[in-house]
């Protein structure tokens, strides 16, 4: 792990308010790890966090939403810019430790750090993608061309199903489910596979400072005590969670 200035590749507008930014690095990465995130210019002090999205060769990837100041500035960066990157970061995702047909469900921007986990699984993937609306859909074709079942679900039926994410997954199917997104929509499915004894496992987001386990800014209670969510996770068992 490391700080270094990695060359912006592209920054490409995705939809309202939601970009990727690719850059040049050189690292082994694991899906569900992270980066902090910094420009050159200091205009805002503590980098941002933001998850591994995709991994080609040396290019890592970035899907982000614009939320303030930090995810604006970075939005404006162009390709053959600078970019500081500390990372990667967290403990990511176990491909070994997930057995059979795994469910890998994605809620709102929780979409970007399962399409790397999704492409390494491959057809051992089943994705079930969750959206506010078709306004606020974001990279559905990408996993469409990694796995061959991909179920879309829209809270306003605007595209694919209607309702919520978590009602069209066939939990008892599964030998592992795993989830990101909201945090009621992680519980919901980490309880559920508790009731039924169904592996889970669930990316935490929190908001960091530090992103190496120093400013412990980043609490997660869990049934074994306080956790920090960069370093011990933010990849943890739904079971451990205290939610
Ligand atoms: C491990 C990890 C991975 C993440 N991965 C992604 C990702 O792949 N894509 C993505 O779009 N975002 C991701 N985030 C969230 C992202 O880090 C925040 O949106 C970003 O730091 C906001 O910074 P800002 O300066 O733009 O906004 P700020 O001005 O700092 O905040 C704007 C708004 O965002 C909220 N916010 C800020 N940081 C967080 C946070 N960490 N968690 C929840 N809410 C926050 C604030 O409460 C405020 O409402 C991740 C967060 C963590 C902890």
């Amino acid at each position: 792990m490391k700080i270094v200035k990695n060359r912006i590749l592209k920054n490409q507008f995705v939809s309202e308010g939601v970009y990727r930014i690719s850059v040049e690095a050189d690292t082994q990465v694991k899906p569900g790890q992270f980066f902090m995130l910094k420009t050159l210019d200091n205009s805002f002090l503590l980098p941002r966090p933001l998850s591994v999205n995709d991994v080609n060769g040396n290019t890592v990837s970035f899907l982000y939403r614009v939320e303030g100041k930090g995810t604006k500035k970075i939005s404006t960066l162009h390709e053959g810019e600078e970019l500081q990157l500390f990372g990667p970061l967290g403990n990511g995702f176990d491909i070994n430790d997930l057995k059979g047909t795994v469910a890998v469900v994605g809620g709102g921007m929780g979409v970007a750090p399962i399409l790397y986990l999704v492409k390494l699984l491959g057809q051992k993937a089943e994705v079930y993608l969750g959206y506010k609306d078709s306004a606020n859909m974001y990279i559905c074709q990408e996993f469409k061309n990694i796995s061959e079942k991909v179920v879309v679900v829209t809270e306003d039926g605007s595209f694919g199903e209607k309702g919520l994410v978590t009602d069209y997954v066939p939990y008892n199917k599964y030998t592992s489910v795993v989830a990101c997104g909201p945090e009621i929509m992680m519980r919901k499915i980490a309880e559920h596979c508790t009731e039924n004894e169904i592996q889970c496992y669930v990316s935490l987001e929190r908001r960091m400072a530090c992103g190496m386990g120093v400013c412990l800014g980043c609490n997660v209670e869990t049934k074994a005590g306080n956790k920090k969510a960069c370093k011990d996770g933010p990849v943890f068992s739904g079971e451990e969670i205290i939610w």
